[in-house]
């Protein structure tokens, strides 16, 4: 096709004002009636709010448990030591997510140990994770990346065999769906972020769930001690919550140290995003699966979503990202591709997620002044990744671009950004020559 790109001074192929449909969450004056009823009833850090949320989400995920806390990264940490996470221990991660997937494993004084990624899903590989397997080896952490569903099968198979726990991270793809299941329900536990970023916006938040009583009251002594607190003060143990021979006489103190409870804000604003969240994320399923039966037959351009035939989803497509066949440009590098997009109009920006393996602090921060790097203190070995061990995962930030994340199924603009991108992808060419 025979079109002067607009970073060469031809007309752009996005023309519409976007308007609203990139703004997240989506709130109304029931958000606001909300958050103004705690705030005038004092109740920021009171429990009932929080406890109706867990009730809903609870019930959203058929689980038997669920608990609130102040972030997605503290009920990581605490999901990880309920499962038995200690010193010396090792969890099994992708390298390629945000830092809270791997890191608290530090706080508890363990260590872990990056599994390569496949490069359609850009999850975990499930033949990358059982080699690395070994004594002292507790949990794999499967992150749903982007949305995209973890190959949960073989790594609950793995898990079974190695008697191991599985803790999903669902920070990405809350409500998406793996062959029918809800991610989440899938592993041991489920931990997901629910803050203001995330496709399930609630302010500054995290959620668990799981059918284990014990993960559940584990987490509850981590870091939630005000959940026993009437024991504290009368001497008697709860019965209703803590059953758990080994946490019951400790029971009125975090076994943390931390205070994990969800500000009552967020939680109030949790209850009003998650009765609209299925229309909402069905609505930008439409949106997003529009864009890229648009692009379906572009060179170099691959979407990242599942395979239609498996009863799996993208959720809400938290930071939807794309996939880059270079070769099938003619090798012209992603962030070129990104920068001629973004001319036309089109958002678009090369790579995803820093590789967690190659950053400094995972090889050479000293963090509880052992003497060592915690990555060799924290083990009874040297398990730093160096350059080169990981090949998928290290190529990613040349195979990979986010994309617009339409939050409206609102035909014209998304096929305008999809124009931006088949336009780039059948004049590379062009690009190639400068
Ligand atoms: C956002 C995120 C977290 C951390 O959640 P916070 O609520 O920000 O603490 C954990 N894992 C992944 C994959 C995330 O994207």
């Amino acid at each position: 096709m025979a079109e002067e790109l607009a970073i060469d001074g031809g007309p752009k192929a996005v023309q519409t004002d976007p308007g609203d449909i990139y703004d997240w969450p989506i709130i109304t004056e029931e958000d606001e009636q909300a958050v103004l009823d705690v705030l005038r009833r004092r109740a920021m850090s009171a429990r009932d709010i929080t406890e109706k949320f867990e009730e809903d989400f609870r019930q959203w995920h058929d689980m038997d448990y669920c608990l609130g806390f102040s972030s997605g990264t503290a009920s990581l940490q605490s999901a990880m030591w309920a499962c038995g996470v200690g010193v010396g221990d090792e969890i099994i991660v992708p390298s390629l997510t945000y830092w809270a997937s791997a890191l608290p494993a530090f706080t508890l004084q363990a260590t872990m140990v990056f599994a390569d990624v496949e490069f359609e899903s850009m999850c975990i590989d499930p033949g990358d994770i059982e080699h690395r397997i070994t004594e002292h080896t507790k949990a794999i952490v499967p992150v749903h990346y982007c949305g995209y569903p973890a190959d949960m099968d073989p790594i609950m198979e793995i898990a079974e065999k190695h008697d191991l726990k599985v803790i999903e991270d669902v920070s990405h793809a809350h409500g998406g769906l793996y062959k029918g299941r809800l991610v989440g329900t899938i592993g041991h536990v489920g931990c997901m972020s629910v803050m203001s970023g995330k496709s399930l916006a609630v302010g500054e938040a995290g959620m668990m769930v799981t059918n284990d009583r014990q993960i559940w009251e584990r987490c509850i002594a981590w870091g939630h001690y005000g959940r026993t607190r009437a024991t504290q003060w009368t001497g008697e143990v709860d019965e209703d919550v803590i059953t758990d021979p080994e946490l019951k006489p400790f029971v009125g103190l975090p076994w943390g140290g931390y205070k994990y409870r969800m500000h009552q804000m967020s939680s109030a604003v949790g209850r009003v995003q998650l009765k609209y969240y299925q229309e909402r994320m069905e609505e930008i399923q439409k949106a997003m699966n529009h864009f890229w039966d648009l692009l379906e037959d572009v060179p170099g351009v691959l979407a990242h979503r599942p395979p239609e035939d498996e009863d799996s989803t993208m959720g809400g497509w938290y930071a939807a990202h794309g996939l880059y066949v270079a070769e099938e440009l003619g090798g012209l590098p992603v962030h070129k591709f990104a920068e001629a997009v973004q001319a036309e109009g089109g958002r678009c920006s090369p790579g995803a997620n820093f590789p967690l393996h190659l950053h400094p602090l995972l090889n050479e921060a000293d963090i509880y002044r052992h003497g060592e790097p915690t990555r060799i203190a924290n083990s009874d070995r040297d398990l730093r990744q160096p350059e080169g061990s990981l090949p998928v995962t290290e190529s990613m930030p040349e195979r990979c671009y986010s994309i617009p994340w339409f939050k409206h199924y609102r035909p014209q603009i998304i096929e305008e950004q999809a124009t931006a991108y088949r336009k780039v992808a059948e004049n590379a060419d062009k690009l190639l020559e400068e």
